[in-house]
């Protein structure tokens, strides 16, 4: 049998790929990384860090206009400059990928700056012509935006990644999608002054999240001046001068100077050759893997968006080290994907952990609901509208919190502290021994008293 070259061949240095490459050489494995595009992959280049980066300047607006109430003179008409913020943001990102690479190569991570494909199952083939045999493949290949079935003018319509680097801030902008991506972007480009179209084919954005804060932040884009359209498709795209014409499936038009889809992403698992192999995959496009991260070839592994499990890059991290420790590490590592914490960087933000109010009433005989809805103190004196909500969802037997959901400022920050105490099995006991910090918002979840509502489930009949 020829020789390995490296003991891993990682393809992809996204979150997944770089933490199994770094943690694998750290147990004294050789090995080797092909990435195509930039080190970092979609988090770091195209996606969590460039997008938060757009957030924190989309809401400077309205810290602007919070600032009068506080005393604050600040000119009438605050400019603001696109090019200015993307030419910043590129620089962090090149900044970011330096320091991803550096990495790489002090953990002595060989990158392969070329296209990979497996040849069989011990070998990958680089676009640069160079072969290179590996005991172990891991395929850490990410995801891509999916720009749904061909409609006229599909060639009009751009996706996340090309929203990140436009010329100019478009005046007028339709986004399709009710997911993370759309409801992320058009809170961007709202609060950055766009006019922005929210278009979704069902009855109300986010589907999968609590009904409750759906509503919530629906009610309270629409107050910040999106238009939201449930119930609606983008049928056709049509170029009219500069503009779009963008056809809706009701048979009406709204002009646009971009149109954008965020209408799900799709594992990378096209032409890195699992056909060849044989290698299972879902109906849905990832690759299949068991509880360790492995595919149904024995010595190949997956990690992260490709295997489209839960797809966020904390668990593509978790992934890639879990494999890591597996592998080199004698320490044989399962990802635990129940109660993963998340966040959704719209305006405001959302965090959540656990069971939304419908699975948890299938799920418990008796579910007991908390609620509050409150002006924020920052709102007193800046007179902005928005309100906080926050829920608690607790299973009346165990008293066990489930469920908890927040819309409003930092939410994301929140979520991720209560997520510790939801992951430990807090009970809402333990919530309400917590002593409060004041003033804050997030006292608000621990001093919660009057069950908003209770529900039990009706017993399947005899
Ligand atoms: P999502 O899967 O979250 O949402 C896709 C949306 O597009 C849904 O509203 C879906 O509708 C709609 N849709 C799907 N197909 C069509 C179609 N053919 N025509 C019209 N609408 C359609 O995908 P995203 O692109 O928003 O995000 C991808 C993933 O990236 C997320 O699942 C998330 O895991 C990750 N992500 C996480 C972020 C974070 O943690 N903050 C930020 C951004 C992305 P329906 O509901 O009816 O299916």
């Amino acid at each position: 049998m020829a020789e390995n070259d490296v003991d891993l061949f990682v393809i992809g240095a996204g979150s997944g790929g770089v933490r199994a490459a770094r943690i694998a050489s750290s147990y004294g494995a050789r090995v080797m990384v092909a990435e195509e595009f930039r080190v970092g992959g979609t988090c770091v280049i195209r996606g969590c860090v460039p997008k938060k980066l757009l957030v924190y300047a989309s809401r400077f607006g309205h810290e602007f206009e919070d600032a009068a109430g506080f005393g604050w003179t600040v000119p009438e008409q605050p400019t603001f400059s696109w090019p200015t913020l993307i030419a910043n943001k590129d620089r962090e990102i090149a900044r970011l990928e330096a320091a991803y690479v550096a990495t790489l190569e002090r953990w002595k991570v060989q990158i392969a700056r070329a296209r990979a494909v497996i040849e069989d199952e011990h070998t990958v083939r680089l676009s640069t012509g160079a072969r290179v045999r590996a005991e172990t493949i891991l395929i850490a290949t990410g995801g891509w935006p999916h720009m749904g079935p061909k409609i006229p003018g599909l060639e009009h319509v751009i996706s996340s990644n090309e929203a990140l680097h436009l010329a100019e801030l478009p005046k007028r902008i339709v986004v399709q999608g009710g997911g993370y991506i759309a409801v992320e972007f058009a809170c961007i480009f709202a609060g950055l002054g766009s006019k922005v179209t929210l278009v979704y084919r069902g009855e109300n954005i986010l589907r999968g999240f609590d009904d409750d804060i759906r509503e919530h932040l629906r009610l309270e884009m629409q107050a910040r001046g999106i238009k939201v359209l449930c119930g609606h498709t983008v049928d056709a795209v049509e170029k009219a001068g500069d503009d779009y014409a963008v056809m809706l499936s009701d048979g009406s038009a709204i002009a646009a100077d971009k149109v954008m889809f965020a209408i799900g992403r799709r594992p990378n698992v096209m032409g890195i050759g699992c056909e060849a192999l044989k290698m299972e995959c879902h109906e849905h496009g990832g690759i299949q893997v068991d509880e360790y991260s492995r595919t149904s070839v024995p010595n190949i592994y997956a990690v992260g968006d490709v295997t489209n499990r839960v797809n966020l890059t904390p668990v593509a991290i978790r992934e890639g080290h879990a494999f890591a420790d597996t592998l080199y590490g004698g320490k044989p590592t399962k990802v635990d994907h129940v109660n993963v914490p998340t966040a959704v960087f719209s305006e405001p933000e959302l965090g959540v952990i656990g069971l939304t109010e419908a699975q948890a009433r299938a799920q418990f005989d008796t579910i007991d609901i908390y609620k509050t809805s409150f002006r924020p103190m920052k709102a007193t004196l800046s007179g902005r509208a928005g309100r906080v909500f926050m829920k608690l969802l607790v299973d009346a037997a165990s008293d066990k919190v489930v469920g908890c959901h927040i819309a409003g400022p930092d939410a994301g920050e929140m979520i991720q502290l209560i997520g510790i105490a939801v992951k430990m099995g807090a009970t809402k006991t333990d919530f309400d021994a917590t002593m409060a910090v004041h003033p804050t918002m997030a006292e608000e979840l621990v001093t919660m008293r009057d069950k908003a509502a209770s529900y039990t489930r009706a017993k399947a009949a005899e």
